[in-house]
């Protein structure tokens, strides 16, 4: 039986004009599911598109093409009051995002502040509890709950940001490249923290990384980048397997990110030429490519089941 999508993305396009003519395309036509309670971990480098899709989530913005589904309804025949529960419901938590918190203010007073944004209504008690609740997940205890930002180490505000993105109860957490700023021990902390909230409060996750070695082992399902389409779509346990999309296995080799960044040119492309682009978008990058790679454009295909990738080596 077919596990329950909280959001799918049918087709999903995102274009940004920059001038008159000119748009960066930026994602076309995704397709995939985040399941409920589970981690998708998106992946590819700077530019790939993968930010656009959790922030389009996160903003409730509309797709340029395509649809998302939310919970069984499309975000484009949202009502106002139902786009603002959404975002209620979506929460983000950023690499380094700490960096904006007041830095005089204490754990208690931002939290509660937070608190108060999304549930106005609810009794100071309710509220202080609800703030308890969250730091008792996060590893902190009462003695530390009025220390003041600026005193705290980078780890223990990450973990502030953890709780504030969970002041408002939501069902899905955006995590956009938390991991990868920090230091491996404290990455090994905050992904059991991660899971351990998923399991105890039902969370879904989108994980997204530059770094696929970080996310992996952690990720339900796992999708692969490369300039604006997913090239593959997977589980982990493929990723051992033979049948490996080019760019994934470059991922899994151990190759610096800034190795990454020096192979690969920027992703922007005005988006009529774009659309009339032949062959494979890797191409310029592969070293698998064969004379079909220059004319047509692979489509992501089940090559296994539950695998699928876009390449001509697996068609
Ligand atoms: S389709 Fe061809 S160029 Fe593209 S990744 Fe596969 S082998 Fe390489």
């Amino acid at each position: 039986m077919d596990e329950e999508a909280l959001v799918e993305l049918k087709n999903f396009g995102k274009y940004f004009t920059i001038h008159k003519d000119i748009k960066i395309t930026s994602v076309e036509k995704l397709n995939f599911k985040i399941v409920k309670g589970k981690t998708f971990g998106l992946v590819g480098k700077s530019g790939s598109g993968k930010t656009t899709c959790g922030r389009t989530l996160v903003n409730a913005f509309p797709p340029t093409e395509g649809t998302i589904i939310y919970d069984g309804k499309d975000i484009l025949d949202m009502t106002y009051r139902e786009k603002i529960n959404l975002r209620k419901k979506v929460q983000i938590i950023f690499q380094n995002s700490y960096a904006a918190l007041e830095p005089h203010m204490t754990i208690s007073e931002i939290i509660k502040k937070r608190i108060d944004i999304f549930f106005p209504a609810r009794c100071i008690e309710a509220q202080q509890r609800q703030m308890e609740k969250l730091l008792y997940f996060l590893g902190f205890n009462q003695s530390q709950i009025n220390s003041q930002i600026y005193q705290l180490a980078d780890d223990k505000r990450q973990k502030i940001d953890i709780a504030l993105a969970l002041a408002s109860e939501p069902e899905l957490i955006v995590c956009d490249e938390p991991i990868s700023s920090s230091d491996s021990n404290f990455q090994d902390e905050l992904i059991y923290i991660l899971k351990s909230l998923q399991e105890e409060l039902g969370l879904t996750y989108l994980f997204v990384s530059k770094n696929l070695s970080a996310i992996k082992d952690s990720s339900d399902q796992i999708g692969i980048m490369w300039s604006g389409i997913l090239v593959e779509l997977t589980n982990g346990s493929f990723l051992k397997g033979n049948k490996v999309h080019p760019y994934t296995k470059y991922l899994l080799a151990n190759r610096t990110q800034q190795a990454v960044r020096t192979k690969v040119k920027p992703f922007l492309e005005n988006h009529t030429v774009a659309s009339k682009k032949l062959g494979c978008p890797f191409i310029e990058r592969c070293s698998f490519s064969m004379p079909i790679c220059q004319y047509i454009q692979p489509e992501l295909t089940e090559v296994e089941p539950h695998h699928f990738i876009a390449c001509h080596l697996y068609a």
